[in-house]
């Protein structure tokens, strides 16, 4: 862990919680009483992205000073592809259901457990919560969602998965099976196939995969040729509830969730791994960030309904790693401008 990091760390722990995208982690841990904290910060205005370093002095000057800050445009050069085999990826499910919770600056699922191993490092998973639209770019484009699976480790190092999240093609929107179906029903290694490549699937086909290399390494290619696919049931099942916790601090239980269809999704591409920060205040650096090639997807209406939640709650993409930060960037053109027009 870097110096930068340690202090930034020392920083944050001495401010109150604002409830971000490392809420649950050592960052800032859960309230004891079970409270949901409504975030302090926010996407526009004032309270925006711009103005993060000023809401709380010197906890989130990485916002405006840090020199490797997150989200970045995906392009070639900017990040190491990772294979998906480097990484060790295990999730528990959740038959009981877990705590999904509004905390104002995004939707997030309690998710308890699980490991990440890459790189000699290993985490545990913390919780995974949402960012409409994506805050990672995609080569250049933006993405109707993104989820974060929020790690730590031991030693306080925080990892997290990047998951972009399409909305699903309209033939898949008449897959009432894909979304009607439990996830307490459907077995660990089953994943809905909507339209995963050249083979037609049926709309609301739920195709097993199997163990074996051949059905595997068919899956695999699949999914290559054509990255569109139907709604990921671990989303529908969540958002099913999302209108639950419409009001920010409420919180409510899901329904059970199977999250090893997104461990085989994200296991079907590769990574593109890079050192970076949080993406909400305090912004701390020295974050390990994977962000999967593979998405999943939601069905349009679903999305329409997230949407009308969560709102807006994504940060400007920032400067490429290791050039200045862009707020420094932006106050100082602003200054110069200023001293012009005198
Ligand atoms: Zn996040």
């Amino acid at each position: 862990m870097g110096y930068i990091l340690q202090a930034l760390l020392l920083a944050a722990s001495a401010t109150r919680v604002l409830g971000s995208c490392s809420y649950g982690t050592f960052l800032q841990p859960r309230a004891e009483d079970g409270a949901v904290p409504i975030s302090t910060f926010g996407y526009f205005g004032a309270k925006g992205p711009l103005n993060w370093a000023a809401l709380e002095v010197p906890a989130n000057s990485a916002c405006a000073t840090g020199t490797r800050q997150s989200p970045i445009n995906m392009v070639a050069g900017v990040f190491n592809l990772v294979a998906a085999t480097d990484l060790v990826i295990e999730v528990p499910n959740f038959p009981e259901g877990t705590e999904f919770e509004n905390l104002g600056s995004t939707v997030e699922v309690i998710a308890k457990g699980g490991k990440l191993a890459f790189a000699g490092k290993e985490f545990e998973l913390e919780q995974f919560h949402f960012h409409l639209p994506s805050e990672h770019l995609d080569n250049g484009t933006s993405q109707a969602m993104e989820m974060h699976m929020v790690w730590q480790s031991a030693t306080k190092e925080i990892a997290v998965i990047g998951v972009y999240i399409e909305i699903a093609k309209e033939g898949a929107a008449a897959a009432p099976a894909a979304v009607a179906a439990p996830a307490a029903a459907a077995p660990a290694r089953e994943v809905v196939a909507g339209a995963p490549g050249a083979e037609v699937v049926p709309p609301g086909v739920v195709v097993a995969v199997g163990e074996g290399p051949a059905r595997r390494r068919r899956f695999q290619q699949r999914r290559q040729a054509a990255p569109a696919r139907g709604p990921t049931t671990l989303l529908e099942t969540i958002f099913s509830v999302a209108d639950q916790i419409k009001v920010p601090g409420t919180k409510t239980k899901t329904p059970p969730l199977v999250l090893t269809e997104v461990v085989d999704i994200l296991k079907s591409g590769a990574f593109q791994g890079y050192s970076g920060s949080l993406t909400t205040p305090p912004c701390s650096e020295g974050v390990n960030w994977n962000v999967a090639t593979a998405k999943l997807s939601i069905l349009p209406a679903t999305f329409e309904r997230v949407r009308n939640i969560i709102g807006f709650n994504s940060r400007i993409p920032q400067n490429t790693p290791g050039l200045p930060n862009i707020v420094q960037v932006g106050g100082a053109a602003a200054m110069a401008a200023l001293v012009a027009t005198k």
